[in-house]
């Protein structure tokens, strides 16, 4: 097994399994049920020619199916260099893991091109993704009922548009099509809310850690999460997303953020947004007013701080840098960037980690919600929001009559306010992010082998799956 380019030991597969293995050793878990949990179900490779620019490219793309127990199964598709087929099999394993642990009823899988997306124009990108898609639905990677893509590194709603007017294509007959892929544009049958849902489900895992006093304290906090430092790997959509969220509402000092090609701080808080525009206008986060530059963004993670949240790629806390991390928490929104040797170093250190199967579940989360609302052909809040407003007026009528006064305007605002597809969105994703970050709390307390909420996660992830997998019985 070939070893992953970041790191000198472990490929990103193995160190993810090692990390299972652990919660199956606690659990007492049947090898063979656990050999049939971890094994990829089955992957694809193709290689595919497109002309750009009057000349013929090749391409190769790999998406690989871990579970089938629940369908579809679910997982984004990356652009990026880094893509071969351990990375998208370890990718898809994650997703195994994360669907069971914030209860979506779907199978893992993930997809990946290599290919530098910023090396070619919109156009040639189209021409290319639709290839890809075609050849992905072809064999039977890419369907509403069996796999469905979503953004990840790399793509956004663009690919995801183009992805399923292809699909919409080869199967014109097929009513629920648009739920071929999620992460649309909501013109395109996306649904609000989508785009911003893992760093907006960042930003509610970690208010829900705070609402856990004995946690806050062993993790070594003092207080809430209104005025502690955080560094922020990777300015991208999780990145930026939670870094805003976080900064903007919950008063989250944002000292650090850093990118590809290096970290720009500011100890007295960065404006994320502001930051965000200037790395659009620029290319880079580089040059941003008020901020000193470090050329070695690697360094910027071993930088002082409340919260490391790493939201750009796998592997980037290893064994060669896990001893220099000063944060006291560790929030893993990108998937794997804590390798396996880290995370033992990280512990010993008393270093907290909120793992990546649970922190960046947001996505897929809004995704579930978007494809359920794609079969149902229905917007949610639709048939129901100006029922319940007529409903409000007339509580607020009621409670006038009774009282002889008037019901304050800010009651009477909230009161007669139906909820809109947003709004039922932001709840539904609010809801799964506590109940699920509960249960890793829960789990951790009461089994005294178990020293991290990662172990706790896959404990429940494994005990789910493992039921599952009884249940219907393995043949
Ligand atoms: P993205 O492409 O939108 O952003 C990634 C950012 O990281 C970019 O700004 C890029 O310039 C930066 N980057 C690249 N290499 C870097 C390096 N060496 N050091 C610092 N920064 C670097 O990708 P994304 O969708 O935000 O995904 C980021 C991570 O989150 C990935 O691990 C992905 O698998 C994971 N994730 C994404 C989603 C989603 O909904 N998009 C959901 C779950 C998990």
């Amino acid at each position: 097994m070939s070893t992953h380019p970041e790191t000198n030991g472990l490929s990103f597969r193995q160190s993810v399994d090692h990390m299972v293995d652990k919660a199956v050793k606690i659990m007492n878990l049947d090898p063979h049920v656990a050999s049939a949990i971890k094994a990829c179900a089955s992957v694809l490779q193709v290689t595919f020619p497109v002309k750009i620019k009057g000349e013929i490219e090749m391409f190769t793309g790999w998406r690989a199916v871990h579970s089938v127990h629940r369908l579809p199964s679910k997982g984004g598709i990356r652009y990026a260099t880094s893509v071969d087929q351990m990375e998208v099999e370890a990718l898809a394993a994650l997703m195994t893991y994360k669907c069971a642990i914030v209860d979506v009823p779907f199978g893992g899988s993930k997809g990946g091109l290599f290919i530098n997306p910023h090396d070619y124009t919109r156009d040639e990108l189209q021409q290319i993704t639709r290839r890809f898609a075609r050849e992905l639905a072809e064999k039977g990677f890419l369907s509403p009922a069996t796999n469905v893509p979503a953004p990840d590194m790399g793509t956004g709603q663009r690919e995801m548009a183009w992805i399923a007017d292809t699909y919409k294509h080869l199967n014109p007959d097929d009513i629920n099509h648009i739920a071929c892929v999620t992460g649309k544009p909501v013109a395109h049958g996306g649904i609000r809310g989508r785009t911003e849902a893992t760093g907006r489900g960042i930003q509610y895992a970690l208010q829900e850690f705070f609402r856990h006093p004995d946690e806050v304290k062993s993790a070594g906090f003092k207080g809430n999460l209104g005025g502690k430092t955080a560094v922020v790997q990777g300015l991208g959509n999780v990145g930026y997303h939670a870094a805003k969220f976080l900064s903007e509402e919950d008063d989250v000092k944002i000292i650090a953020i850093i990118e590809y090609d290096g970290a720009i701080i500011n100890e007295d808080g960065i404006q994320v947004e502001q930051a965000y525009l200037h790395k659009n206008e620029t290319g880079s986060i580089k040059g941003f007013a008020g901020t000193k530059f470090l050329a070695d963004g690697r360094k910027g993670l071993e930088l002082e701080c409340d919260i490391l949240i790493p939201a750009a790629l796998e592997g980037v806390i290893d064994e060669t840098n896990a001893h220099n991390i000063k944060a006291k928490l560790i929030a893993e929104a990108a998937n794997g960037p804590v390798t396996f040797e880290a995370d033992q170093i990280l512990q010993k250190k008393g270093i907290v980690i909120l793992p990546d199967a649970y922190m960046n579940a947001g996505g897929v989360i809004v995704s579930y919600f978007e494809w359920i609302r794609n079969l149902t052909h229905i917007r949610f809040g639709r048939l129901e929001r100006r029922f319940d407003e007529a409903r409000g007026q007339h509580i607020v009528h009621a409670l006038e009559a009774m009282h002889n006064t008037p019901v304050p305007d800010w009651v009477q605002k909230e009161l007669v306010r139906g909820a809109d597809e947003f709004d039922l969105v932001r709840s539904g994703l609010d809801d799964s992010m506590r109940l699920a970050l509960q249960e890793i709390i829960e789990t951790a307390n009461r089994d005294s082998n178990i020293h991290d909420y990662r172990t706790a996660a896959y404990v429940i992830a494994l005990s789910k799956l493992s039921r599952t997998y009884l249940d219907v019985g393995v043949y």
